[in-house]
């Protein structure tokens, strides 16, 4: 029965396409180059599965596997239950995506706290990743109604928990960093290339760049 009233909170599902065209790892992207979250909008299929792409879902995966059998404690937790890639859309932000691990901390359906965990193929937290967190937060929230102060990224080398607080400095940055995707959705406009010229060398969009060395 728990479950059911915390399924009734849900909101209904937007429609993906038209109501949240961008995914949280576009944030990630645009911090990148905006560009490149351009070129995955406006020309859509074009974009190959990199070797990064699909090692890092390979990872999350095996990391998905560990968690299972292991404890709480590394998010200073006793108890909370686990779901694993819990899908989330807000028409009101435009945004979509899917978090790699929720914790709901309190009896089902009155949850105290959420906290959504995001595993990283990488040594650092790094603040386009921390932005993310902060992202599955926002959807979180307005998904179950309850408010999110926190998240973690799970750093899978080094099998670390980083915790990440959900300021307000860092909730406006989602926020106006989705208000300028949006704008260049609307706009069609190619934003500027990006000021650091030494990631075009290794970018997979560089051969659509007719303005970079
Ligand atoms: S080649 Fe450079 S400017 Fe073009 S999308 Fe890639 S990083 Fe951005």
């Amino acid at each position: 029965m728990d479950e059911m009233l915390l399924e009734e909170r849900r909101l209904p599902l937007p429609d993906e396409k038209h109501d949240t065209p961008f995914r949280v790892s576009d944030l990630k992207q645009w911090a990148y180059c905006p560009r490149v979250v351009y070129y995955t909008h406006c020309l859509p299929d074009v974009r190959p599965t990199t070797w990064n792409m699909q090692a890092g879902r390979e990872a999350g995966r095996r990391a998905e596997g560990r968690e299972i059998r292991r404890s709480l404690r590394r998010y200073g937790l006793e108890e909370a239950r686990r779901e694993f890639r819990v899908y989330l859309a807000s028409s009101r932000l435009g945004l979509r995506g899917i978090a790699d691990l929720v914790l709901f901390v309190g009896p089902s359906g009155e949850e105290e706290e959420l906290i959504p965990v995001d595993y990283k193929l990488s040594h650092k937290a790094e603040a386009h990743t921390r932005l993310q967190v902060a992202a599955y937060g926002l959807l979180l929230e307005e998904t179950y109604g309850v408010k999110v102060r926190r998240g973690f990224l799970y750093l899978i080398p080094r099998r670390q928990a980083v915790e990440v607080r959900l300021t307000p400095p860092l909730r406006r940055k989602v926020l106006k960093t989705l208000e300028a995707m949006q704008t260049m959705l609307w706009s069609e406009r190619m934003p500027e290339k990006t000021a650091r010229a030494a990631q075009c060398a290794v970018c997979e969009f560089r051969r659509f760049c007719n303005d970079v060395l």
